[in-house]
């Protein structure tokens, strides 16, 4: 999923070349926007936490683009050219990284990626439906 930073900033072309450029494949793809209690659905594994307000206030601010992306080891693939959570800490250890490119701190992170299979298929669920055709 691209976050609302980037949606914001117009990055979402550039990150689709890039994605493509890497040979993923887009399965679906769509423009839309999380209210509050979608937010907190889509992270509910990080309710409690002491950054859950800001970032269900971050991820509602605007809209998202998620994309079901394919390709062999798609979810390590993707989480790697994500590179680590914190942009700041992206552009040292991960400088080609679409977070050392894009993002600005540890929560405006610019992109999302599933980390497991079992959390992809909810989140594919979440955006798309049971419905998995292209
Ligand atoms: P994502 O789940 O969005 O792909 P991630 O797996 O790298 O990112 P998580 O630890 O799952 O990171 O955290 C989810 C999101 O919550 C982060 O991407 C970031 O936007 C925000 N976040 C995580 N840690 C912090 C923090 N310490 N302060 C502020 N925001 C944070
Ligand atoms: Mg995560």
């Amino acid at each position: 999923m691209i976050k609302p930073d980037c949606v914001r900033n117009k990055h979402v072309d550039e990150i689709r070349k890039i994605i493509l450029a890497q040979g993923f494949s887009f399965v679906k793809e769509k423009d839309t926007k999380l209210d509050v209690a979608s937010a907190k659905s889509f992270y509910q594994e990080h309710n409690g936490k002491e950054f859950f307000p800001s970032l269900i206030e971050f991820m509602t601010s605007g809209p998202v683009h998620p994309m079901v992306l394919e390709g062999e080891g798609a979810i390590k693939k993707w989480r790697a050219l994500m590179g680590p959570t914190d942009s700041n800490k992206a552009r040292i250890t991960a400088p080609d990284s679409i977070r050392a490119a894009f993002g600005t701190d540890n929560q405006m992170n610019c992109v999302h990626g599933s980390d497991a299979p079992e959390s992809a298929a909810r989140e594919i669920s979440f955006f798309f439906g049971d419905d998995k055709q292209a």
